[in-house]
């Protein structure tokens, strides 16, 4: 592991002195949490959970619960994964050792589980025993123009809750396991992507919330959890009040908030936005520097609400902003509880966070 030595760990230490904020780290695997902890992560901000799928061995398995017809066959596909997911988050627990780990149920766009060659078509129809004709209707049939705004975050979970109660399962059979190995206890935080409105959090808490019932009533504990929401679209912001009161913390996605509000595509963008930089239409590119006057006052403004509706509210942000000094500064000034960031900007978000605070 690299680890900060000699003058740079004493900067950080004195960084840490000085800051209010927490910093914590965007990881989802083991190798990540591990550098995040040794670059001083205080936790896992966002732990993205669609990038466990893409393994041979459980993509098979996500192409036959997505392209089920029926339930019990998608729940069928969905045991095969469970196993390897309470694997993933406890290994993420035990390194994190009892600091906060926020997971983030699965927010894929939904084309890229899609069988997409003769091949995979013929290797998920034999596994589903149908005929690859019918398999490439299915798949035809969830095709997207515009996947990036389409089935994606919680409204998967809504069209399909049995993922998110898998997931759900994994999270707190693993915290469990978790918190015995080590004897810390591990309260887990799980965090409902690209949410616009209250009903849909709704829906998927109580499935969490279900599951959570159940998971203590075979193993006979009580476990502590949090559930929070992704704040990433402009009508969550303006809705956050509302919101809150199924939330017990929020997380700024702002690569998405950006997005959405700019109405600039965030994979497309950097070409033309270059241009607007040179002919000095913009001064910064706002996928890196957060975007304060549009995209921090929709922040501010959810930051206010959320905190009105519900005082003890947690506020974080988790999109690459979280790891940008200038950004940092106004997550200062907006009163976040935390930034999230890739691990080796870590070191740069806790030096960030102790000027920004100081210069409060
Ligand atoms: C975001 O949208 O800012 C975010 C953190 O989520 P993702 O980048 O995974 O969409
Ligand atoms: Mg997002």
């Amino acid at each position: 592991q690299p680890e900060l030595s000699g003058d740079f760990a004493s900067i950080m230490e004195w960084a840490d002195a000085a800051r209010r904020m927490k910093v914590r780290a965007n990881a989802e695997t083991p190798a990540d949490a591990r550098m995040a902890r040794s670059f001083g992560a205080e936790g896992i901000g966002l732990c993205r959970t669609e990038h466990m799928f893409f393994d041979d061995e459980r993509i098979v398995a996500v192409r036959e619960m997505i392209l089920s017809d029926a339930e019990a066959d998608r729940r069928a596909a969905l045991a095969k994964l469970l196993p390897m997911q309470r694997s993933d988050f406890a290994e993420l627990f035990e390194i994190m050792a009892g600091l906060p780990v926020t997971i983030r149920l699965l927010d894929p766009p939904l084309h890229e589980f899609l069988p997409k060659s003769d091949e995979e078509i013929d290797e998920v129809a034999r596994g589903m025993n149908i005929s690859a004709d019918k398999l490439r209707q299915r798949t035809e049939a969830l095709h997207e123009f515009n996947p990036m705004l389409g089935h994606r975050g919680c409204r998967l979970a809504v069209s399909y809750p049995e993922i998110a109660e898998m997931q759900a399962r994994a999270i707190f059979e693993a915290a469990i396991d978790a918190g015995q190995s080590t004897g810390k206890p591990i309260v887990p935080e799980i965090m409902v992507p690209l949410v616009g409105l209250l009903k849909e959090l709704d829906y998927v808490k109580a499935r969490i919330d279900e599951v959570a019932q159940a998971v203590m009533a075979e193993r006979g504990v009580q476990l502590d959890y949090l559930v929070g929401t992704m704040i990433e679209l402009p009508r969550a912001a303006i809705r956050a009040h509302v919101i809150a009161e199924a939330a017990e913390f929020f997380s700024f996605g702002t690569n998405d908030l950006t997005q959405t509000t700019f109405g600039i595509s965030r994979d497309d963008a950097s070409s033309f936005l270059e241009t607007y930089r040179q002919k000095g239409i913009i001064e910064k590119d706002p996928f890196i520097s957060l975007d304060i006057d549009g995209v921090g006052e929709l922040v501010r403004m959810a930051a206010e609400k959320g905190r009105t509706a519900r005082p003890d509210i947690k506020l974080g942000i988790c999109g690459e902003h979280g790891g940008d000094p200038s950004s940092i500064t106004f997550c200062e000034e907006v009163g976040l509880d935390y930034v999230s960031c890739s691990p080796f900007r870590v070191p740069i978000a806790r030096l960030a966070a102790a000027q920004a605070a100081i210069r409060k």
